[in-house]
C-alpha cells in the first residue's frame, strides 16, 4: 500500500522543515506543494498579468508546465523545464502565490497533478488543501500551527540568518493577510480536516513536533 500522508496548516508553521524531517526518518519522499503554487505564480509574474486578473491567470496558467523532479530525495520544481527551486522564495511570489491559488481552474490542475504523484510513491504530501481535497482518505493527516505571533517570530529571525531585515511588524502583517486569503478564498481554503489531528507548536521545539508527527504514522503505518 502506498503511504501517503497529509500535513496542512498556516503560513510558517514549520510545515517544510518539519515535513523535510519527518519525511527523512520516514525513508519516504516529501512533496512542497506550495512550491508548485509558487511555480505558476512565477510564471504569471513573468508574463506581466496582474494576479488579481482571474480570466488572464487562468488563461496563462492553462498552458504553464509545472513538472516536480527528486533529486538525492530533494524535491526541484520545474517551470516549463526550468529549474526555478531557488527563484520562487521571495515576498513577491509568495503574495502572488496566495491570489493565484483562489482561481479553480488553476487550483484544479494542481490537485490532479499532485494526487497523480501521491498514487506513485510514498510521499508525505504538505500544503493548504490536502487532507480535505487532494488526499481526502489519507490515512494520516495532521493539521500543524502555531500561534501567529510565535510563526512571525520564527520567520523573522530565520529572514534575519538570511541578511534579510523585513521588521518584525511587516512579517506578522504579511503572514496574516496570507493566512487570511489561503482561508477565506471559496475553492478549497485551509481547514483542519474533521479527521485531522492538531499540533500546535507554539510551545515545542521542533525536534519534539518531527517526533510528536513520526509516532502519529508509527501508530497507522506501524513501526518503520
Ligand atoms: O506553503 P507555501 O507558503 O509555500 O504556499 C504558498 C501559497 O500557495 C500559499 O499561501 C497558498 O495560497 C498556496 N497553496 C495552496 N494550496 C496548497 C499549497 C499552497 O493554495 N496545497
Amino acid at each position: 500500500m502506498t503511504i501517503n500522508i497529509a500535513i496542512d496548516g498556516p503560513v510558517g508553521a514549520g510545515k517544510s522543515s518539519i515535513a523535510d524531517q519527518v519525511a527523512q526518518r520516514l525513508n519516504i519522499l516529501h512533496l512542497d506543494t506550495g512550491a508548485m503554487y509558487r511555480t505558476l505564480a512565477l510564471h504569471v509574474l513573468r508574463s506581466g498579468v496582474d494576479p488579481s486578473d482571474e480570466a488572464a491567470v487562468s488563461a496563462c496558467c492553462e498552458r504553464a508546465r509545472v513538472d516536480v523532479r527528486y533529486e538525492s530525495g530533494e524535491q526541484r520544481t520545474l517551470l516549463a523545464g526550468e529549474d526555478v527551486t531557488g527563484l520562487i522564495r521571495t515576498g513577491e511570489v509568495s503574495a502572488a502565490a496566495s491570489l493565484v491559488s483562489r482561481y479553480p481552474a488553476v487550483r484544479r490542475r494542481m490537485v490532479r497533478a499532485q494526487q497523480e504523484l501521491a498514487a506513485q510513491a510514498d510521499m508525505l504530501i504538505d500544503g493548504r488543501d490536502i487532507g480535505t481535497r487532494v488526499l481526502p482518505d489519507a490515512p494520516v493527516k495532521i493539521y500543524l500551527t502555531a500561534a501567529p505571533e510565535e510563526r512571525a517570530r520564527r520567520r523573522h529571525l530565520q529572514q534575519l540568518a538570511k541578511g534579510d531585515e523585513t521588521p518584525y511588524e511587516q512579517v506578522l502583517r504579511e503572514l496574516n493577510e496570507r493566512d487570511r486569503q489561503d482561508m477565506t478564498r471559496k475553492t478549497d481554503p485551509l481547514r483542519q480536516a474533521e479527521d485531522a489531528v492538531l499540533v500546535d507548536s507554539t510551545q515545542m521545539t521542533e525536534q519534539q513536533v518531527v517526533e510528536s508527527i513520526v509516532s502519529i504514522v508509527e501508530g497507522v503505518y506501524g513501526k518503520r
